[in-house]
């Protein structure tokens, strides 16, 4: 039994762009799927899924992710194998193309788990990374247009978001919040890996990182379960969202219940803006979002991948 389901970012998905979201993740999915019919690894799946969804600008990943305070691409990403618990992740990295496969070196070539900044950026170059700039048009007219409204030497403390509720949670390229992306896949030797991706929130002040770097937050794997997450990443890491679903799977809840559990626990708590894909050990995929849209898409054992903008 193999299986796989990718997201492309919780929020709200303008009309024009939710055929292109859907696509995007469609287009992933068939990839991977035929790396997993191949006999290819959960991770390895997981890891192509992930660079599709991050060279695409649709998405807030990679290319065209969201520009930080500062005008730059300050990216996260992680990864996580079930079987062996092994996780890689970078963090506030700048000036790559993959962030994904920067994260996977860290798992694979170094006894750390998570780099970060320009340690992080060092790190990729020694190992064969190169420059590369991933801000679109499209995101710096977006920045400059944000931007232009902020008084100079402004600092974006609590006290300026709330004066300045425009400056959060606006995207320009389809997604009116969020486009991070993530995937989960379950391999022929019954391996789960999970991997998440982002630009993280925009214009949010350098140096910060999301959910989307921390195992348990972002992403988490298990023998039972693996799952990747997405939304303000301030309130999915305060719970370790994607940890507790993995829990609650080996629990003996179904990976739809921990999703929908953990989904409202966020709710209840924080309100927050979240959304939640997984599967377990069986090929049985979960799928939630407190958000009106979450571009998905998934295959499970033979089905041919179904695209969807919302459950
Ligand atoms: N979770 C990401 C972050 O907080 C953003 C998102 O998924 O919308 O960086």
């Amino acid at each position: 039994m193999v299986a796989l389901i990718v997201h492309g970012g919780c929020g709200i998905w303008l009309p024009y762009a939710e055929a292109a979201a859907m696509a995007g993740c469609q287009a992933a999915v068939a990839q991977s799927r035929e790396i997993l019919m191949g006999g290819g690894a959960a991770l390895e799946a997981a890891i192509a899924a992930c660079v599709m969804l991050e060279d695409n600008p649709i998405f807030n990943a990679g290319t065209g992710s969201v520009l930080n305070y500062d005008g730059q691409a300050q990216m996260d990403a992680s990864l996580m194998a079930g079987h062996s618990l092994s996780f890689g992740a970078v963090g506030a990295i700048e000036r790559v193309k993959n962030p994904i496969l920067v994260a996977q070196k860290v798992m694979e070539e170094t006894d750390h788990n998570i780099l970060v900044g320009q340690g992080a950026v060092e790190f990729a170059r020694q190992v064969g990374f190169g420059d590369y700039d991933p801000r679109t048009t499209e995101r710096l007219a977006e920045y400059q247009m944000l931007r232009a409204n902020v008084p100079a030497g402004e600092i974006k403390t609590r006290r300026f978001s709330t004066a300045h509720p425009e400056h959060a949670h606006i995207c320009g390229t389809g997604s009116v919040t969020t486009g991070t992306v993530g995937a989960v896949a379950l391999d022929g030797d019954g391996h789960l890996a999970s991997a998440t991706t982002t630009g993280g929130v925009l214009l949010k002040l350098s140096g910060r990182l999301g959910d989307t770097p921390l195992p348990g937050g972002g992403t988490y794997a298990t023998r039972y379960g693996a799952a990747s997450s997405t939304g303000t990443g301030e309130y999915v890491m305060k719970i370790l969202g994607t940890r507790q679903v993995c829990d609650l799977v080996a629990a003996g809840n179904s990976m739809q219940s921990a999703i929908a559990q953990t989904l409202s626990q966020i709710h209840s708590l924080f309100a927050a803006e979240t959304g939640m894909i997984g599967l377990d050990r069986n090929g049985n995929i979960g799928v939630g979002h407190l958000t009106p849209d979450m571009p998905h898409a998934f295959f499970s054992g033979e089905s041919a991948p179904i695209a969807r903008i919302r459950i």
